[in-house]
């Protein structure tokens, strides 16, 4: 009875039901199909957190005879855990079934000098497309590096100042020419020599200094100096930045969602460069400003606290006027392009997931610059925006990568969800999932899994899971498999962009569509080749299953199909979107890290498309421009923007 429901969104009175009415349908064997958590290492953790699982009706796991461990005899082991870190031995004795809040090594990016160092190198090797952070120097190896630039602005500054003074006297990296305010003419000539030094560790805003004279640094231990960003968007005076979501669900290939809902953290002083050592001022960080004593004054413009949602912003900028859909479709791009970074250094680990928090500051020219990648952002409920932001981002999440509705050990195989659909729907539907079910076992005998079982009516969805099918059919619970009952699930779960299929985002159907931007792929050999591959693929892989019949149903994502044992993640759950791979190419190349180049192309060619639709049409509304670059590139284009 209800399998579809237990584990998955449900109201806890349902799942009582379930259990007194002694599991129907569901995985049976004295357990209950319950779904069991973990938080930390003593249970406490984020509130919000811990109210969605419990509205979840999950139950938390109490005790066990270590970390990771399996519990012998009756007593369950946990699905879900979620903590600050794990060590590194946890990974491998993960069960099929448990799932955690973090990819090992994928914290690579969230430390200020590692961020910076790989920017650098990937801004060395592609150029100006990672000129997305400010210039940074990494202290106090680089801090000669820092002199001399410091030096060559003031000199800048200095011949902009007196034309007639001979650009010989003063050459770049002699001596530091004292402090910069002493330079000042009618506005601030030194405003480009402003610098925050941040320590590296540290998070919060915690031990973070502004100057504008070199002399006036001071670290203690290992730093970052970067340029300070001076115009920085102003609402109502105050200073902001962006608290963006972003969760990655493989490494390899690649795969990146962004939500679409964020924080916008505001200052609590007015924004003012005459007064560098006002925290209040110049730090957005909610911590701090929490504590400051303008939080619950009334604030021009941001009210009362210091946080907005993103939609509120867009209002505010759409009621000045400005159209902020390049400035989204920027911010994406940077994201994907500090993930790209990682590629190749992250391995794939079917039972995790890693959710960042991106820090992006945005200037009056509405540029996005990222300040900083968080490996654990903070749920913690400060205020109205934090309940109405984290909490559905928490419930998609999990219905995109949560623990699998499957009780432990997983004594028998599961009951394919298509049988449901039979059980469910009328005739003319239940032909069409059979249909459905051909295509899959087709698809699954294509898979490279070449057991006999897995053409039987469980595979595809039921096979991995059952017992020792990781011996026969080399295929583990998560290596796609998994992944595509999540999907499944996903799809019908509330607010899933399943029903979506086929409109905004998720191209997969367009593919089979008569004029698919397939064709126009003549750019570059390599892109060529890899749609080449795709269309291999696409014939290979379970045939009509590839193209319009993909979006099958509640819209599950299967392009890729099953070759190289990709998996398969919808464009869209709920707030969550899929913003890489965007489209065919992406992929494909994301299978590969040889293929970084390809990646990197892709998303600067989006790029210019969309620089190149806001040029031609100024004013056009945001669908007009959405439309415009789906044009200019492929139909299936996903284009993300916050709600
Ligand atoms: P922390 O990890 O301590 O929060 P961040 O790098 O996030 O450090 O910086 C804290 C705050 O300082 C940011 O929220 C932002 O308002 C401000 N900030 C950081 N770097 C810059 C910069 N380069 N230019 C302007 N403001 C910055």
């Amino acid at each position: 009875m209800r399998l579809r429901e237990v584990g998955w969104g449900q109201e806890e009175g349902e799942e009582e039901e379930e259990d007194e009415g002694g599991g129907g349908e569901m995985l049976e064997g004295g357990r209950g199909g319950r779904i069991y958590y973990r938080l930390n290492d003593d249970n406490t953790g984020p509130e919000l957190l811990m109210e969605v699982c419990r509205e979840r009706g999950w139950r938390v796991w109490e005790g066990g005879a270590g970390e990771g461990e399996e519990v012998g005899g009756a007593a369950p082991s946990w699905h879900l855990w979620w903590r600050h870190g794990f060590p590194s031995t946890l990974y491998k004795k993960l069960k099929p079934h448990q799932v955690v809040n973090h990819i090992p090594r994928a914290g690579g990016l969230c430390r200020k000098d590692s961020l910076a160092r790989a920017l650098h190198k990937m801004r060395h090797v592609f150029g100006p497309a990672f000129d997305f952070i400010p210039a940074t120097y990494l202290l106090p190896c680089e801090y000669t590096k820092l002199v001399a630039e410091y030096t060559r602005i003031l000199y800048r500054m200095d011949q902009g100042a007196n034309q007639a003074k001979s650009p010989a006297s003063k050459l770049p990296g002699s001596t530091i020419t004292g402090p910069a305010r002493n330079k000042r003419e009618d506005t601030d000539p030194n405003i480009d020599n402003i610098w925050i030094c941040k320590p590296i560790c540290s998070s919060q805003g915690k031990g973070i200094s502004i100057f504008q004279d070199l002399h006036q640094l001071s670290y203690a231990s290992s730093a970052v100096v970067q340029r300070y960003l001076h115009n920085p968007l102003l609402v109502g005076g105050y200073k902001c930045d962006v608290r963006l979501y972003v969760l990655v669900t493989s490494f390899l290939p690649l795969t990146v969602y962004m939500y679409t809902e964020g924080i916008v953290r505001f200052g609590t002083e007015k924004y003012n460069l005459d007064s560098l050592d006002n925290v209040y001022s110049h730090l957005t960080n909610t911590s701090l400003n929490r504590l400051a004593p303008g939080y619950s004054l009334e604030k021009d413009s941001v009210g009362a606290g210091c946080k907005w949602r993103v939609g509120d912003l867009r209002r505010h900028l759409a009621g000045c006027g400005r159209s902020d859909w390049l400035l989204w479709q920027r911010v994406w791009v940077v994201v994907v392009l500090t993930l790209l970074t990682q590629v190749g250094l992250v391995a794939h680990h079917p039972n995790c997931f890693q959710l960042y928090g991106f820090d992006i500051l945005v200037d009056a020219g509405l540029r996005p610059w990222l300040l900083e990648v968080n490996r654990s952002p903070s749920l913690t409920h400060d205020c109205h925006v934090d309940r109405v932001v984290k909490k559905p981002l928490l419930h998609h999440l999990f219905d995109l990568v949560g623990p699998p509705r499957v009780t432990e050990p997983l004594g028998r195989p599961l009951r394919p969800p298509v049988l449901f659909l039979l059980a469910r729907r009328p005739r003319r539907q239940l032909c069409a999932a059979l249909r459905l079910l051909g295509g899959l076992r087709a698809g699954c005998e294509g898979e490279g899994c070449g057991k006999r079982r897995c053409g039987d009516l469980r595979c595809g969805r039921g096979r991995c899971v059952t017992e020792g099918c990781d011996k026969e059919g080399g295929v583990k619970f998560g290596e796609g498999c998994g992944r595509e009952m999540y999907g499944e699930r996903c799809n019908r779960g509330e607010g899933c962009g399943g029903e979506k299929c086929g409109g905004e985002g998720c191209g997969r159907e367009r593919y089979g569509v008569e004029g698919c931007g397939r064709g126009r792929y003549n750019v570059e050999e390599t892109r060529n080749r890899l749609t080449r591959r795709e269309s291999q693929d696409s014939g290979s892989s379970g045939g009509g299953r590839r193209r319009g019949g993909e979006c099958n149903g509640g819209g599950r994502l299967t392009w890729g199909g099953s070759a190289g044992g990709a998996v398969r993640w919808p464009a869209r759950c709920g707030g969550w979107v899929r913003t890489f791979p965007f489209n065919a190419v992406t992929h494909h190349a994301s299978r590969d890290p040889a293929y970084t180049k390809t990646q990197v192309g892709e998303l600067l060619r989006y790029l210019r498309a969309c620089q190149r639709a806001v040029k031609e049409h100024p004013t056009a509304p945001h669908h007009a421009l959405d439309a415009c670059v789906r044009k200019l590139l492929w139909r299936d284009t996903v284009i993300w923007a916050p709600s």
